[in-house]
């Protein structure tokens, strides 16, 4: 591929840059926030544009749109996160072609999930989300409905649970964005360590994520521009 450049290799150092100074801000290594690049919409170039950067953890919301893109770059081995709405008829696709997934929210697609991974493949790495927000519709379980979640998916052969995750509904005042994730932290806590990975912050909040603990954020439009569809 020709070495060409493109306006997101300047976003995705800024991105990085920004990441970096969040974490230090917070006391934090900077290794220990990962940057999962929401690839939801964008085309398979802009992705491999990334990749050629050294870009490694790719987010994707939709089962059919996400399976061509990962076919299309197999070769990169590249790490695919599912981060959307898991319909139960589409865990399958799931657990045969993600290494994570950060939306599980009910025993019955963890169940699904644990039994359809296939057996030459390492356990699914998996986070539960939470409902931290009322104002959310994006689903995700209640946090006095988490401890029993967590217990049943540590059964679960077929997956490993890593963490939590949660997707707040956008806030403009950085306080009010980092009260809602305190809570989440707050929520957690029993749980971590050991459990590691917690997955916030997007765009237009992740600095206040880093702020509160987050160990992943899932940024789209800020490395990316704006989506394509
Ligand atoms: C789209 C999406 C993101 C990224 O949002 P941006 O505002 O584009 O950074 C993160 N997490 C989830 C679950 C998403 O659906």
């Amino acid at each position: 591929m020709p070495t060409q450049s493109h306006p997101a290799d300047e976003a995705l150092a800024a991105l990085r840059a920004r990441v970096t100074e969040a974490a230090l801000a917070a006391g934090r290594e900077p290794a220990s926030v990962t940057l999962l690049a929401v690839s939801k919409s964008q085309p398979v170039s802009r992705i491999a544009a990334l990749a050629a950067q050294g870009q490694r953890d790719f987010g994707e919301n939709y089962v059919q749109e996400a399976l061509p893109k990962i076919a299309a770059l197999a070769e990169l081995g590249l790490t695919w996160h599912f981060i959307g709405r898991l319909q139960a008829n589409k865990t399958r696709e799931v657990a045969e072609y993600f290494a994570w997934i950060h939306s599980v929210d009910r025993l019955r697609v963890a169940e699904r999930l644990s039994t359809q991974r296939p057996a030459h493949l390492p356990p699914l790495q998996c986070l539960i989300e939470l409902n931290a927000d009322a104002e959310s519709s994006k689903g995700g379980v209640d946090t006095g409905a988490v401890a029993e979640l967590v217990a049943a998916v540590r059964s679960l052969p077929g997956l490993v649970l890593r963490g939590f995750m949660a997707m707040p509904a956008p806030r403009e005042d950085p306080a009010a964005q980092r009260a809602v994730f305190r809570r989440v932290r707050e929520a957690v806590a029993p749980w971590m360590p050991p459990l590691d990975t917690l997955s916030m912050g997007t765009s237009g909040d992740f600095e206040a994520a880093i702020a509160e603990g987050s160990t992943m954020v899932r940024v789209g439009t800020a490395v990316f521009g704006p989506r394509q569809c």
